[in-house]
């Protein structure tokens, strides 16, 4: 059913499930009300806020409220003719930004270079001229024959059209045309994850999601919503990912997958899994070889006494252990990040160290000579941010090691927390375009490796339960030595 000229006015709520949308006939007033058991928005995210039956929290009701908006306004206008002319042509653009200083017109549309099938008579030129404005200031107040008025003065002063050519007008006004950045939005994460704790509620679009989308990125986070549902996917990390690079744009870097498939995201809570893990953690055959990889790779790297080694993502501190054995560095050479806040209180214990964080993105106080930031990437969303510190945070001919995975997203790997896997060459110019020199970067795995995740797939609970948690027994620790045993020859 669709119902037109319908506001969507009310959703309630049942056990953090939007249980029903009431809804209002524009004209009559008259309420009208619907069950579902998916609801999609493209409402204005302050409007969504402000029509659900909850008690919402004080912080996300001041931000939704505090999200402002450009509006807008069109008008068309049908001419005999442009005086702008292109020799005895129509000009041949679709459409032209205005940048003359003494008109407001901030856009100009030819709608017959769009299609001929805009255009009814072909013979004459429809016009959309583009204002962008605020609700409520002099521009959107005017009326509307004094608005066309003004208009067709502004394109006579900029010789675009001659008066007497205009056979007739209309003006449209737009409300909240364009989700602004500033406002509360440089807190809008706290309304973003209010709303994500409503399952069955998906936030897509422009508004819907306060997000400057174009059609082709509205219509994905439509398309990945309902694969979502399709599949019984619970994060909406995937909706909310898209169009956050600024590389999308450009070289269109994307993940190589995303997380959709028939598994559910367990939740996963970095400091859990790292109590739960801490005795055979060091011991897992591909940390092993990733260590010893790692190692390696810095085998001709010259350190001195001041080289400072930083790991963002340092876990449990293996690696940065390793790096200060085998290279004979001080604890204070050496120091790390992780979300994790339970590993960065011991390794500050065990380094005697003030040198680990668990704010992201810290604030250090030396550059590093080199960094590692292995298996961090694939956890975040915000990858390209990391990528940037890293390289503000490197001395000149600092070196960074990167361990990310590609290829299909396990069961394993969401338990891990991945939102997504990476493709080399993609990653490559991502890294290159911060600017990086890539000196060597490969694909490990094949065939082994991505054997074992695909039998660990096959029933990954019982993996989770007999290897990857608890106590390192005999049993666990011969299948690690083994399995490590290959991974060393491969
Ligand atoms: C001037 C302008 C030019 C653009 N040019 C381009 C372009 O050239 N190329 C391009 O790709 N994109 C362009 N875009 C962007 C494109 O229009 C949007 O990306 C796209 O329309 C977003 O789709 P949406 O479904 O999220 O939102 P919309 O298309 O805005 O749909 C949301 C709908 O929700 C309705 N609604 C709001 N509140 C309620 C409520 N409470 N109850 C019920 N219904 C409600 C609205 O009336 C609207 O119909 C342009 C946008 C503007 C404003």
């Amino acid at each position: 059913e669709i119902h037109l000229n319908h506001k969507a006015i009310g959703l309630k709520i049942e056990n953090n499930r939007i249980s029903e949308v009431v809804f209002e006939n524009t004209s009559s007033c008259e309420k009208i009300s619907a069950k579902a058991d998916h609801y999609i928005s493209t409402m204005p995210v302050k409007d969504l806020i402000n029509s659900l039956e909850y008690d919402i929290p004080q912080e996300v009701q001041e931000v939704a409220n505090g999200l402002l908006y450009r509006d807008f306004i069109t008008v068309g206008l049908l001419l005999d003719k442009l005086k702008l002319q292109n020799g005895s042509n129509l000009i041949p653009d679709n459409w032209m930004y205005i940048q003359e200083k003494n008109v407001k017109l901030g856009r100009l549309q030819i709608f017959n270079n769009w299609s001929p099938y805009m255009v009814t008579d072909l013979s004459k030129v429809w016009l959309g001229l583009e204002y962008f404005c605020n609700e409520g200031d002099a521009l959107w107040n005017m009326e509307e024959a004094e608005f066309i008025d003004f208009t067709i003065d502004e394109l006579s002063k900029i010789g675009v059209v001659d008066k007497k050519d205009v056979i007739d007008a209309t003006r449209i006004r737009f409300k909240k045309a364009y989700p602004a950045y500033f406002g509360t939005y440089n807190r809008f994460d706290t309304v973003k994850e209010f709303l994500n704790r409503f399952e069955n509620l998906y936030l897509i679009g422009r508004n819907g999601m306060h997000r400057y989308n174009n059609m082709d990125h509205s219509m994905l986070t439509a398309i990945t919503a309902v694969e979502n549902i399709i599949n019984n996917v619970k994060t909406k990390d995937n909706i909310w990912n898209i169009n956050t690079e600024k590389q999308y744009h450009e070289n269109k870097l994307t993940a190589v997958e995303n997380l959709t498939g028939d598994v559910e995201k367990l939740s996963y809570n970095p400091a859990e899994y790292w109590e739960k893990t801490e005795n055979a953690y060091a011991y897992y055959p591909t940390v092993k070889h990733r260590k010893r990889f790692i190692l390696n790779s810095l085998k001709n790297f010259k350190f001195k006494e001041n080289t400072f080694v930083f790991d963002y993502g340092c876990g449990e501190g293996g690696v940065l252990s390793g790096i200060r054995e085998k290279f004979n560095l001080t604890s204070q050479q050496i120091g790390g990040f992780d979300v994790a806040e339970n590993v960065i209180t011991k390794l500050k214990e065990k380094f005697d160290s003030p040198n680990f964080y668990h704010e992201k993105l810290p604030v250090l106080n030396k550059k590093c000579g080199v960094i590692i930031c292995s298996e961090v990437i694939e956890h975040t969303e915000k990858y390209s941010d990391i990528i940037k510190w890293i390289h503000d945070n490197l001395d000149d001919n600092g070196i960074l090691i990167l361990t990310t995975q590609s290829g299909k997203i396990h069961a394993s790997d969401i338990y891990t927390g991945h939102t997504q896997h990476f493709n080399i060459k993609e990653l490559e110019l991502l890294l290159k375009d911060e600017g990086f020199r890539i000196q060597k970067s490969f694909l490990w795995g094949f065939p082994l490796f991505t054997l074992q995740k695909y039998l660990t797939n096959i029933n990954f609970k019982a993996v989770q339960k007999n290897y990857l948690e608890g106590e390192l027994s005999l049993r666990k620790k011969i299948v690690f030595d083994v399995t490590y045993f290959f991974y060393f020859i491969h």
